[in-house]
């Protein structure tokens, strides 16, 4: 039994985020670039993660975008070769530009969609023993990040009852394995 039953980190979730390396939700941690945009990294690995609910709209978009910009850059060249203002370079080095990162995208979005439907097509009893064994294993801390990661799963009250759990372990003592725990020390 993992430490953290209340979470399956192994049933596909489009709002949570993923590690393409890892093949699961796992727990991560946030750093923030220069402009403050938080980097969201797995504890396993350390690759970045991303969210695949968010990730899609923005691939489909720049992918449109560089059949769009192609399609009319193509179109122009032949109309332009003899004209001194060119727009068909620009079309087809702006639809370049989005078809690298599109492109990229979609190379990290296939993976998520595969292991996706694989876990869909799994058991639940499957998908409990596979979290259980799972490499990246879940454990619990006391910190905002992994309140942010259970908060994907969980709603607000739930993860109350988690926190309740870990901090009056002493009410429930056969629930759970309390080799983890790092217990206060008891002075009375
Ligand atoms: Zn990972």
């Amino acid at each position: 039994m993992r430490e953290l039953p209340e979470i399956n980190h192994c049933i596909s979730n489009r709002h949570a985020y993923w590690c393409a390396k890892c093949y699961v939700h796992s727990q991560f941690y946030l750093e923030s670039e220069r402009d403050g945009t938080p980097r969201y990294l797995c504890r396993k690995c350390g690759f970045r993660m991303f969210l695949p609910g968010e990730v899609v709209p923005w691939m489909n978009g720049l992918l449109f975008g560089t059949l769009l910009l192609g399609g009319v850059g193509i179109f122009l060249l032949p109309h332009e070769l003899e004209t001194y203002w060119q727009w068909s370079p620009v079309c087809l080095a702006f639809a370049g530009f989005f078809g690298l990162i599109g492109g990229m995208m979609w190379f990290y979005v296939r993976k998520y969609f595969k292991w996706s439907l694989r876990q869909k097509l799994k058991s639940s009893n499957k998908l409990e023993k596979e979290a259980d064994d799972h490499a990246c294993s879940q454990y619990y801390e006391v910190s905002e990040d992994f309140d942010k990661w259970a908060l994907q799963f969980l709603n607000e009250d739930q993860l109350l009852k988690l926190h309740d759990r870990f901090d009056r372990p002493q009410q429930a003592p056969n629930e759970f394995s309390s080799d983890s725990l790092e217990l206060p020390p008891r002075n009375s």
